[in-house]
Order: C-alpha cells, then structure tokens, then sequence
C-alpha cells in the first residue's frame, strides 16, 4: 500500500510505546501529520520528537483516555497544531491476565475503565470535530482477536475488547451518513511491554511468569509460525487511514498471523 498521507492529520492515543508508537512512526513516514498522545507525556514527547528528527510531522499531547476533558484537550491540541483533525486511533490500552474466578470488582472496572469508557469518550470527542469540519473523516479502534472470541485468562479483558468492537459497529452505523469511516483492528499477540503489565496497581505475586506463560500458549498455534511484533500492524493501519479504505466501515480486520479464521 503506496498511497502517501500528506496532510492528513492523525491522532494515535497510546503512542508512547508498543504497537502505537509503530503505527504513528509508520503513519508519519508516509506524510501525515501525527498527534503522539499518551498518559506518559514522556514517552509521547521522545516519540515526538524522534519522528521530527527525522524529518516527519509530530506533536506530543498527555492525554487520559478515561477523562474527557483531557480528550477534549487531546483533541484541541491537535487541531491547534494541525489545523484539523483527519483520523484519530483510539489504540491506548491495558490488560491483566487472571483466571475466571479472581476476577474482582475493581479489576473489571479498571480494564472497562480505558479499553471501553476509554476508547467510546475519544471517539465521541473526536467524531465531534470531524461534524464540526464537515468532511467525514476515520476513527480506528484497537480491539483485539480477544474482542472476537472470549479468552480465559483474560475474560475482562476479552469483554473490554468486544465492547470496543461494538462501539465500531455502533459508531459506523450512526456515522455513516457523515462519510466518517469506523474500523477496529484485531491484532493477536503481539510482543509489547502489555505483556508486563503496564498497570503496576496489577503486579503481584506471579502475575509476570502468568503473564509469559499466557503468551507463551497463545503464540503456540500462530500460522505464520511466531508471534507478531508492533510493525506487523502499520500497513493496516496506514491502509485505513487512506483513501483506499474508504468504502469500508464497520469492519474489525483481524491481523494475527493465522489464530481466528472466521
Ligand atoms: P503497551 O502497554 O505497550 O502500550 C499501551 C500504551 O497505552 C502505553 O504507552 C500506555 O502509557 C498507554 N496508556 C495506557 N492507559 C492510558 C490512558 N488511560 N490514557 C492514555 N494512554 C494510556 O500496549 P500495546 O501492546 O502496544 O497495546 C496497544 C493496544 O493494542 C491496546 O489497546 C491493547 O489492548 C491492544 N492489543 C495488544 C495486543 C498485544 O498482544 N500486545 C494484542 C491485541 C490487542
């Protein structure tokens, strides 16, 4: 997929790291102007300024995904910087593997906190300035092969990720007539510090080796024979960003190297 992206002005929130950070640098390498947001403005800023120096479009933005008035703000900076806002990834994200039965209140509202109210409070912020613009525009959400099938040990997560595939459906139905398009991408298992935890509210005994052996079992049954790293994920997403996708809506493109057939 050749097709440049000059002048689009794209939003990708979780950029700091992992599997944003490879679809911002790839979207920023075929002409777009990037928003790198992040919780960790740190991270976001280094990313930022790293696309820069090389030459690309970048600006760093400290956003919680879970409150809106950061979204909003989120969003406001981007247009201040870029004029407008083309196409937003609502790609932040965080997970916690834990058997069925030790789920807790807390950690389902804490996973439903940013995979869902998360991604359903950036898409509304963000299809909001697209009406406001007038002409359409892309919302991409990060969901998960866990959010097409329910996983053990990650059923919370695994409900998280179909309710950002929901939102998708939702969002492409209501939108539609605006010419905003609605995608997800469902990578499988990817090689990222999610794996870690992000969360240290998380750790605890044993969560890191649950974790790797989690991901150790899933990657067993990969297709393509291994499991997949952040960059297998920037031609999908440079594709939905582009005009080439822009006869689909709806859809949530499952990129796992071979887990779900559907
Ligand atoms: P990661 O932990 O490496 O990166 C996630 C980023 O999101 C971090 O930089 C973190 O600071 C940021 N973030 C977390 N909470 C935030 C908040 N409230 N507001 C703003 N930013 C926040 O994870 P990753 O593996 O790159 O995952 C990215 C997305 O892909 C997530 O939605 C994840 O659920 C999804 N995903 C990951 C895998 C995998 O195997 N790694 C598989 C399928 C889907």
């Amino acid at each position: 997929m050749s097709e440049k992206l000059n002048g689009r002005s794209i939003i990708v929130t979780g950029a700091g790291r992992g599997i944003g950070e490879a679809m911002a640098r790839g979207l920023a390498a075929k002409g777009a102007s990037l928003t790198i947001a992040d919780i960790d403005g740190g991270a976001a800023e280094k990313v930022a300024a790293s696309i820069r120096d090389t030459g690309g479009k970048a600006i760093a933005a400290t956003v919680d995904v879970t409150k809106r008035e950061s979204a909003r703000n989120m969003i406001g900076a981007a247009v201040a910087a870029h004029g407008k806002l083309d196409v937003i990834f609502n790609n932040a994200g965080i997970a916690q593997t834990k058997p069925f039965l030790s789920i807790t209140d807390e950690d389902w509202r804490r996973v439903m906190d940013v995979n869902g109210l998360g991604v359903l409070i950036c898409m509304q912020e963000a299809i909001r300035q697209m009406l406001t613009q007038g002409h359409g525009g892309k919302v991409i959400n990060t969901a998960s092969i866990a959010g097409r099938q329910g996983y053990e040990p990650l059923a919370h997560y695994s409900a998280s990720k179909f309710a950002a595939v929901a939102l998708t459906q939702a969002a492409a139905r209501a939108f539609g007539k605006d010419k905003i398009n609605v995608n997800a991408i469902c990578p499988g298992v990817v090689a990222t510090d999610m794996w870690k935890t992000i969360d240290k509210g998380f750790v605890e005994e044993g969560l890191t080796q649950r974790d790797n052996q989690a991901f150790e079992a899933f990657s067993a049954d990969i297709l393509l024979g291994r499991p997949s790293r952040s960059d297998d994920l920037v031609g999908v997403a440079c594709f939905l960003a582009s005009s080439a996708s822009d006869y689909m809506t709806g859809q949530s493109l499952i990129v796992d190297g071979g887990m779900v057939l559907l």
